[in-house]
């Protein structure tokens, strides 16, 4: 027994974000036999879409299922009706990033492309202010030296911190997400600890297998791990960077094994990127339907990538610009870093918590 309770405007927003016809879907269960990673005990994607048709956001949201799957696109590819559960899919996902959002007005800022200016003035004003009180508010004279326009100590102290602070707003919208699974499935009480349930899909986080089930999208498990094993190893390169800066032995030569390593994770995001974005415009049929959120992720990782090279190269040939193409790559940072939890790069947390909850309740996938 099912307590209906329609939400009309979670339904039109659904709607709008996935371009999905949802009440076309007349429950053949096709887009389920398809699907490759649906279990057999209530498979998915068929009771969501009854869900979604009936507006039922408590039922959507906080539903592990929705994160479990890995947009493969088979079941839209299959549907008779045309409805594109993948998308449908994708657009609760982008939905509970500012559902989940601490604070609400940051989520709604980061996924609306009218608030684009304004997501971009708070990196621009708090950067600028950073700049102001380390006193280095001005273009330096001579060689090109970025700890003379931003100092280590200030940039390291004020980004760690703020990534810290809006990491711990994600953990409490991941909190409450974890209650909201809980709720969810009221008869599969979680067993074990978190860890050792996260421990337990270890092997899944490392090689991407269920991607690997996808049939219409053969690329994805590729571009995803090189993006994913790209992004890893700028973020160990970042904390070498920090070391380096703090014992004073920064910036690095070319040839140093860190600057290497990090320009090989440009060359992997680049290549992942290349492969995304090239899926996405040219291959709509079996990528579906491309949202604002996607192109926010894509393009700002894309540009953050971009613009740490230009601007190594700026360093290393000393051109007149060098300043203020770090700013920008500040700008790229902040919006990778310091945004993650409401974008769609929060699917790093929420699918993790997602399959660890999936883990705790012995919720197997197909494949
Ligand atoms: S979404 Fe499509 S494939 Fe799935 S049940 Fe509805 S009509 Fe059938
Ligand atoms: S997109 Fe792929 S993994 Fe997700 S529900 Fe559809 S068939 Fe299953």
């Amino acid at each position: 027994m099912i307590n209906v309770k329609p939400d009309i405007k979670f339904k039109q927003q659904l709607k709008k974000v996935s371009k999905s016809s949802l009440n076309e879907c007349m429950q053949c269960g096709t887009c389920s036999v398809v699907c490759s990673l649906s279990p057999e005990d209530k498979p998915f994607p068929r009771k969501e879409m009854i869900w979604a048709g009936w507006g039922m956001k408590d039922k959507l949201i906080g539903n592990p299922d929705i994160w479990l799957c890995h947009q493969c696109g088979d079941c839209s590819t299959y549907c008779p009706r045309g409805v594109k559960p993948a998308d449908v899919f994708s657009a609760v996902r982008e939905i509970s990033y500012q559902h989940y959002a601490k604070p609400k007005i940051l989520g709604k800022i980061v996924n609306n492309p009218k608030w684009l200016p304004v997501a971009l003035l708070i990196p621009i004003i708090i950067i600028s202010a950073i700049l102001f009180m380390a006193g280095t508010l001005q273009i330096p004279e001579g060689p090109v030296n970025y700890s003379k326009f931003f100092p280590h100590a200030w940039l390291n102290s004020s980004f760690s911190f703020l990534w810290f602070l809006t990491i711990g707003l994600g953990i409490v919208g991941l909190r409450n997400f974890w209650n909201d699974m809980k709720k969810q499935n009221p008869d599969s009480k979680p067993t074990g600890n978190f860890i050792r349930n996260l421990l337990s899909i270890r092997k899944e986080l490392i090689l991407h297998s269920n991607f690997s089930a996808c049939s219409a999208q053969k690329t994805r498990k590729i571009a995803h791990l090189l993006v994913f094993y790209g992004f890893m190893m700028l973020l160990l390169v970042t904390a070498f960077a920090i070391y380096a800066a703090v014992t004073h032995n920064y910036p690095l030569d070319f040839t140093n094994p860190i600057k290497i390593l990090g320009n090989a994770a440009a060359v992997m995001l680049f290549v992942g990127l290349g492969i995304m974005i090239t899926n996405r415009i040219f291959n709509k049929k079996d990528f579906g339907n491309s949202t604002y959120t996607d192109w926010l992720f894509l393009i700002s990782l894309f540009l953050l990538t971009i613009s740490g090279v230009v601007v190594e190269a700026a360093r290393f040939l000393n051109w007149d610009l060098a300043y203020h193409l770090y700013f920008f790559h500040l700008i790229c940072v902040w919006f990778i870093i310091i945004y993650l939890p409401y974008t769609k790069f929060g699917h790093l947390m929420y699918r993790v918590v997602a399959m660890t909850f999936a883990a705790s309740i012995n919720r197997k996938l197909k494949a």
